[in-house]
């Protein structure tokens, strides 16, 4: 993927003393190549290889970076320009209901979002309500209504009217019943066409929203791209949520819509289940583009999962290195909740290589377990202990063999050693240090 071909790159100006311009320009000659294939928009690769390299050959040398750091500094910054900068929030009015409506092509995401959004906002403090205004077909307020109920959010739906006319009846019901966000849910096309808009643009005429939000599946590259610049053309729109960035994109779509259309990305859809939403950061997207791994984002999941506590007390025990087996069978089930495991540990600078020889795969948890479960807490606190005798025993006691006690020994191992690193690398790692 483009995090790879980047790093790639990046390790041929290692050893480099002085940054030249010859070195500069082929590296971003790379840099060019891996954007194009990740499906970025040619202007916008032009235009940031141009300004990279202005930059990387100016004057901003700084004498404490080695020259791949200068350039990854410049492309991480670079990448985050393109993405509009800093994080951007919904607008709440001050006047409820706020009002979202949700447009796009047809299985982009649009009802799953509302649903997202709904959520998302519900746990915020505030009572949404969605609105069905996919008329055309009976199944989608169907399935808008089953989310609701899944999520305890009502549904506001009428049969037999204009799509306009069920937004309005929706905002007058907001106010009677209270609720202070309305998520209008709108009907897609597989492609755009003047029906469609003029049904949005009725829509929009209607309720006048404060936010209107395309939703546009990442994994449709350049298409995305496109379908957002009409969208905006016809519709004014005030920001983007990026849906199936879970899938195996390439991330052009990420990096050319903002840049392209000038709407920011609000949101990113990682995931078909409801929690699935992250607000959209542009740093962090830019460190995963690059491969640096995405520790902030990590770290948010992990509070999402861990009660603070918890996460406060493991902290401690990585500085320490107290980490025992019993916390690292705790961790793994910690780390269940979090989602595939994998995607996880991809997030830790430089740990996604080292999960070749680290996989812990999922269907052996219970086999892992079992293992730790046979064990003598003394055994657990110090794992150097268990010999050949004692690995009989635990493979006895857990219905496992002794490779599999000595696999889980050595694996145990070496994420200690990962997990000193993490610790480690805690606010220093990516250098900034921010908090989003
Ligand atoms: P709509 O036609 O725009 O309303 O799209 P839907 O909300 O019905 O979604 C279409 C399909 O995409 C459904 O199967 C969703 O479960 C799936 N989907 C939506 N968002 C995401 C996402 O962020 N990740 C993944 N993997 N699937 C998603
Ligand atoms: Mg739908």
């Amino acid at each position: 993927g483009l995090s790879e071909k980047l790093q790639e790159t990046f390790k041929k100006l290692r050893g480099k003393g002085k940054l030249n311009e010859a070195d500069v320009t082929a590296a971003m000659r790379e840099v060019r190549m891996a954007l194009l294939e990740a499906d970025v928009n040619f202007k916008v690769v032009k235009d940031f290889v141009a300004k990279v390299k202005e930059r990387a050959v100016g004057a901003e040398v700084l004498e404490s970076l080695s020259p791949a750091q200068q350039v990854v500094k410049i492309v991480h910054e670079e990448l985050i320009a393109l993405m509009g900068g800093a994080e951007s929030k919904i607008q709440i009015s001050p006047k409820p209901p706020t009002i979202i409506m949700l447009v796009g092509l047809q299985g982009a995401g649009k009802t799953t979002h509302a649903a997202k959004l709904a959520s998302l906002l519900k746990k915020q403090g505030k009572h949404p309500l969605m609105v069905a205004c996919d008329i055309y077909r009976p199944a989608a307020v169907k399935q808008l209504e089953v989310l609701g109920e899944q999520i305890k959010v009502p549904v506001f739906a009428q049969a037999g009217r204009a799509a306009a006319e069920i937004a309005r009846a929706g905002a007058e019901s907001a106010l009677r019943q209270g609720a202070d966000v309305l998520i209008i849910d709108t009907a897609g096309r597989l492609h755009i066409n003047e029906e469609l808009m003029g049904e949005l643009q009725e829509i929009k005429a209607q309720v006048q929203p404060q936010e209107i939000l395309l939703v546009v599946d990442a994994m449709t590259g350049q298409d995305a791209v496109n379908v957002a610049e009409t969208f905006h053309a016809r519709l004014g729109l005030d920001g983007v949520i990026l849906t199936k960035l879970d899938g195996d994109t390439r991330g052009g779509a990420a990096l050319s819509v903002r840049a392209v259309t000038g709407c920011p990305i609000k949101f990113a859809g990682v995931g078909e289940k409801i929690e699935a939403l992250e607000a959209f950061y542009p740093d962090r997207m830019a460190s995963r583009i690059l491969g640096m791994g995405d520790v902030l984002t990590l770290i948010e999941k992990a509070q999402q999962a861990f009660d603070e506590k918890k996460a406060a007390e493991m902290q401690q025990k990585l500085r320490k290195q107290e980490f025992s087996l019993e916390d690292f069978l705790e961790q793994m089930q910690q780390l269940k909740k979090m989602g595939p495991l994998a995607s996880i540990m991809e997030m830790i600078p430089g740990i996604g290589k080292q999960l070749k020889d680290v996989t812990i795969d999922e269907k052996d948890m219970a086999h892992v377990e079992a293992i730790i479960r046979s064990m003598t807490p003394d055994e657990r606190r110090k794992p150097s202990i268990i010999k050949d005798s004692r690995k009989r025993r635990i493979a006895k006691g857990s219905g496992t063999s002794i490779q599999e006690v000595g696999r889980l020994l050595k694996q145990f191992e070496q994420m200690q050693k990962m997990m000193k690193q993490f610790a480690g690398g805690l606010p220093g790692g990516l250098g900034k240090g921010k908090k989003g």
